[in-house]
């Protein structure tokens, strides 16, 4: 569990290329923001993102690392779980930040 996650910025054509690699199948229709690759420990996040959608994404992505890390794959694989909590911890953390 020691191991450093490294995070790039990468295009999302070059996303799209890793994903296909890891999972053997393209991304479905819809745009690919962000990817953890488990094998080099690595967080992919596309280059055209910014602000709350950078964030929310990069959590997103951290949020399978800390679940496949703990060896919790099958809730790693819960996009829609994964989904709210990133969320959940997105708006906690916009929240301590208000009340600073
Ligand atoms: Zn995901």
């Amino acid at each position: 569990m020691a191991h450093t996650v490294h995070v790039k910025r990468i295009s999302e054509p070059q996303l799209k290329k890793i994903y296909a690699g890891l999972s053997g199948k393209l991304p479905k229709g819809e745009s690919l923001c962000g990817l953890y690759d488990h094998t080099k420990h690595t967080i992919y996040l596309a280059d055209s993102l910014t602000g709350t959608e950078l964030e929310q994404t990069f959590l997103h992505e951290k949020m399978h690392c800390l679940l496949e890390s703990a060896g919790k794959q099958a809730l790693s694989d819960n996009e829609g779980f994964v989904d709210l909590l990133s969320e959940l911890l997105h708006q906690s953390i916009v929240t301590a930040k208000g009340a600073a």
